[in-house]
C-alpha cells in the first residue's frame, strides 16, 4: 500500500445532506459505469480514485452490471478498496444497485425479492465488503408489486447489508407510492438517482424532482455531462481517447452530430462566465438545492479536477439561465 490520502482532502469539497436525512454526499461524486471494467488498465483506475478521494470525493457509485463485463467494476472497486482504502472505509460511501439484467433466467432481472437479495449478496462478494452504504433499486419494474420490491429493500437494511436505500429511474408518481411504503416499513430511504442535465430535463417533467423535494429526499444526478457531450471534448471532432471512439456501447457518433450546434453555443456562454463547458454544466445542476450531488464519470484524473472547479461559481443570472434554456430546449 503506497497510497497516503492528501491531508487537505476535506478542504475544498462541499457536502450536502440527502434531503432531510443525516447522510451527506459530496457535491461531486464519482461514477464507475465506465473506465472501471476489463478494458481499462488498473493503473488508470488507481489514479482516478486517488485523485477523487484526495479532493474530497467520498462517494463511489457502482451497480451489479457495470463493466465490461458485468460485475467487473465491482471487482475493480473491491480490489482498490481492499488495497488502498481499507483504513478509510468509514470515510467512504459505496453504493450499488440491482434492477437491470445481470444473469440468465427469470431471477437475474427486475424487482423481485429473489433478484434483489441474491444480487446484493453477489455484489458484496465482488466488492469484498460486508455492507454497502446505499443500495438502489436500479429501475422500476411493472411486473413486480412495489410492496415486494420495497419489502426486499427493508429486509436488506434490516440484515445489515446496506445502511440506506435509494431508487433510480423512478418518476414522481412511483416515487411517492414507494416512499409511502418505505416509511411504513421504517426504511431509511434517502436518495433518488436520475438522469438530469442541461439537455435532459425529464425529471422536471415527470414529477420526480418536485416530489423528491416535497418528500425531503435527495437527488443525485447521473450523466450530468451527457456522457461527455456537455464538455469541450467534441467541439472539434471526435478525439481518439474519447468515449465515442473507444467505448461506444452507449454513446455514438450520431449522438454528437445531433447536439453539436447546441454544444458550441453553450460553450460560448460558459466562456463568458469564465468556466469550461463541463464546469458550467455541473454548476447549472448544483445551483439548485434539490440536487444533492452530481454523479460524474471520468477517464482522466484531470477531468475530476476540472469538474471540482465547477464549485467556484454555481450562481447564474436570470439572463444566463434563459439563454441556456433557449439553446438547450430550442
Ligand atoms: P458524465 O455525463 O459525467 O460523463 C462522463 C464522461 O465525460 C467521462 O467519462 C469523460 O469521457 C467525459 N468527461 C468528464 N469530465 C470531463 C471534463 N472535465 N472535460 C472533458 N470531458 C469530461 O457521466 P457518465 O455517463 O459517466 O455517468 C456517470 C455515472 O452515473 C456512472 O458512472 C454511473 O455511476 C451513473 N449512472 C447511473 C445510471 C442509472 O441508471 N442509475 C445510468 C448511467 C449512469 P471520455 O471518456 O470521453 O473522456
Amino acid at each position: 500500500n503506497d497510497y497516503a490520502p492528501a491531508t487537505t482532502r476535506y478542504n475544498e469539497m462541499r457536502y450536502n445532506h440527502c434531503g432531510t436525512s443525516g447522510l451527506k454526499l459530496p457535491a461531486i461524486s464519482l461514477g464507475f459505469w465506465h473506465n472501471f471494467g476489463d478494458i481499462t488498465p488498473y493503473e488508470q483506475m488507481k489514479s482516478l480514485v486517488f485523485t477523487a478521494f484526495d479532493h474530497g470525493i467520498t462517494h463511489f457509485d457502482l451497480a451489479n452490471n457495470y463493466g465490461p463485463e458485468p460485475g467487473a467494476a465491482e471487482k475493480s472497486a473491491g480490489r482498490l478498496i481492499h488495497q488502498y482504502f481499507a483504513k478509510h472505509r468509514d470515510e467512504l460511501i459505496v453504493s450499488t444497485k440491482a434492477g437491470y439484467e445481470m444473469w440468465a433466467g427469470p431471477y437475474g432481472d427486475g424487482g423481485s425479492r429473489k433478484y434483489l437479495i441474491s444480487s446484493l449478496d453477489q455484489s458484496l462478494e465482488r466488492l469484498g465488503l460486508d455492507y454497502v452504504d446505499i443500495f438502489y433499486h436500479h429501475r422500476p419494474d411493472n411486473e413486480t408489486p412495489l410492496e415486494e420490491t420495497m419489502g426486499a429493500l427493508a429486509q436488506i437494511v434490516a440484515s445489515g447489508k446496506a445502511l440506506y436505500v435509494g431508487l433510480s429511474n423512478y418518476d414522481g408518481e412511483r416515487l411517492a407510492k414507494a416512499s409511502a411504503i418505505l416509511d411504513e416499513l421504517h426504511v431509511p430511504f434517502v436518495i433518488n438517482q436520475n438522469k438530469y442535465n442541461i439537455l435532459d430535463r425529464t425529471v422536471e417533467r415527470n414529477g420526480l424532482k418536485d416530489t423528491a423535494k416535497k418528500l425531503g429526499k435527495g437527488l443525485i444526478t447521473f450523466c450530468p455531462l451527457e456522457q461527455g457531450l456537455l464538455t469541450d471534448r467534441y467541439l472539434n471532432g471526435i478525439p481518439a481517447d474519447s468515449r465515442v471512439a473507444h467505448d461506444p456501447r452507449f454513446l455514438h457518433e450520431d449522438s454528437v452530430e445531433r447536439v453539436h450546434n447546441k454544444i458550441v453555443a453553450l460553450n460560448d456562454i460558459a466562456y463568458q462566465r469564465g468556466q469550461t463547458l463541463a464546469e458550467m454544466s455541473l454548476a447549472w445542476l448544483l445551483r439548485d438545492d434539490t440536487v444533492t450531488s452530481v454523479l460524474a464519470g471520468a477517464s482522466k484524473p484531470q477531468q475530476i479536477l476540472d469538474n471540482i472547479g465547477a464549485l467556484k461559481n454555481t450562481t447564474f443570472s436570470d439572463d444566463e439561465l434563459a439563454a441556456i434554456d433557449k439553446i438547450a430546449l430550442g
